[in-house]
């Protein structure tokens, strides 16, 4: 299996948006762009909503077969590790291999001796084609390398057999992933891990290191835009080089864990993968699940009802429900309405509250990061919540689409 230059992860926490979803990239490839589509669910929304990955294959293939959608198409693990990846290897074909929690865990002392002898020919100066200024790497960089990743990627690549030996190599898309820390990875320490994913005949395809500058969940990207630019096109001519240095996959890219609505970063990231003929994936998640708040609400009646229910539990259990997501959302309480307000909202004022339109008078992004991370609020309501879904299935799926078409890929795809 080998995943095409362009693709596009899609998750739905509660797995009705589907056709929605993949109508948005039948409208990029009716203008011109090949857009593969691939659903994802981490471990932790399946267990927040009470989902198992076979749900994610069962709403794939069907959406695939009711819009009659030829191309390619995967299902995504999103960052499983060994205690929890047995579930999806038979419904998932895409890996998110998470090895972020091992960053800065030691290798033996051999191995770490090993990388330094195999991989000092890199220090000096070393000079990647295409940037203009050459790094300087010592042997003790590449100590400190090891020492940093080693251990990850000796964990990656044990993760990789393990779904390899019962799946059949041939049959998976590896990504391996960093994203979820601190501190970001440099385009130098990028090129050693993929020297060390390389050495542990990992033959990867995508891979997802955290960028500088902060992912929040929902809302746009805030950090330094120049920054982000200049080390974007350096991880891409990095990925070119260590290609080529170290014989990984030819398609190997980078994965942008975009927490969603990246859309500041958006032009930055098309306009550099179209100057060095490069492919991307790029991951979103809770836009999606936002869409079905924001179609609800437009929806008036009972639509509007459990859009501002959600809001009020979610609002009392705010603690709770941001907690998984401290790192990845930056929520000022001072910036929340009280539940009461909301309810004396009118359709229109929540959905142009909620939606992710950067300027508009009513958008709120401590509203929409706090709705994120509520879609626990939701998957307690139950069928209440489902039958919603249903109901309303036609206005929310209006949403979902013009989400991800107009607000996500033609930013991205230049459309
Ligand atoms: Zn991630």
């Amino acid at each position: 299996m080998k995943i095409s230059k362009y693709s596009f992860g899609m998750g739905d926490r509660f797995g009705h948006q589907g056709n929605a979803q993949l109508t948005a990239l039948i409208k990029a490839k009716n203008a011109g762009v090949d857009v593969v589509p691939v659903w994802n669910k981490s471990h932790r929304e399946h267990s927040i909503v009470g989902t198992s990955p076979e749900n994610v294959r069962t709403e794939a293939d069907d959406s695939v077969k009711a819009l009659g959608w030829e191309g390619e198409y995967y299902v995504d693990a999103d960052h499983i590790n060994m205690s929890n990846v047995d579930g999806y290897i038979d419904h998932s074909d895409f890996f998110t291999l998470d090895v972020a929690d091992y960053i800065n865990e030691a290798a033996d002392d051999q191995k770490l001796q090993a990388f330094v002898n195999d991989f000092k020919k890199y220090a000096g100066e070393l000079q990647i084609p295409g940037i203009s200024e050459a790094f300087t790497i010592t042997e003790s960089d590449l100590n400190t390398i090891a020492k940093k990743y080693l251990f990850a990627t000796e964990k990656a690549a044990a993760l990789y057999r393990h779904i390899a030996d019962k799946k059949g190599a041939d049959n998976l898309i590896p990504e391996v992933s960093m994203d979820e820390v601190e501190d970001p990875q440099t385009p130098v320490e990028l090129f050693f891990i993929l020297g060390m994913l390389a050495k542990e005949n990992l033959p990867l395809q995508t891979i997802a290191p955290k960028f500088t500058g902060r992912f929040n969940k929902g809302v746009d990207y805030e950090g330094e835009v120049s920054q982000f630019e200049k080390e974007f096109e350096e991880d891409l001519l990095v990925i070119d080089f260590a290609i080529k240095e170290f014989g990984l996959p030819e398609n190997v890219k980078l994965s942008v864990h975009s927490g969603s609505d990246k859309f500041s970063i958006y032009p930055i990231i098309g306009k550099l993968i179209k100057k060095y003929d490069k492919g991307i994936h790029v991951k979103t998640a809770g836009t999606t699940w936002l869409e079905e708040v924001i179609g609800l609400a437009a929806a008036g009646g009972t639509g509007l009802e459990i859009a501002r229910k959600v809001y009020r539990k979610a609002f009392e259990k705010q603690e709770a429900l941001c907690a998984p997501y401290a790192t990845v959302i930056d929520i000022d309480p001072a910036g929340l309405p009280t539940p009461d307000e909301v309810d004396g909202w009118t359709a229109e004022k929540y959905a142009n509250t909620l939606r992710h339109i950067p300027g508009h008078a009513d958008y709120n992004s401590n509203f929409r990061q706090l709705i994120h991370v509520g879609y626990k609020v939701a998957a307690d309501m139950g069928d209440d919540y489902k039958n919603a879904l249903v109901e309303n299935a036609e206005i929310i799926g209006g949403c979902v689409e013009e989400n991800i078409f107009d607000r996500h890929l033609k930013r991205l795809f230049d459309l």
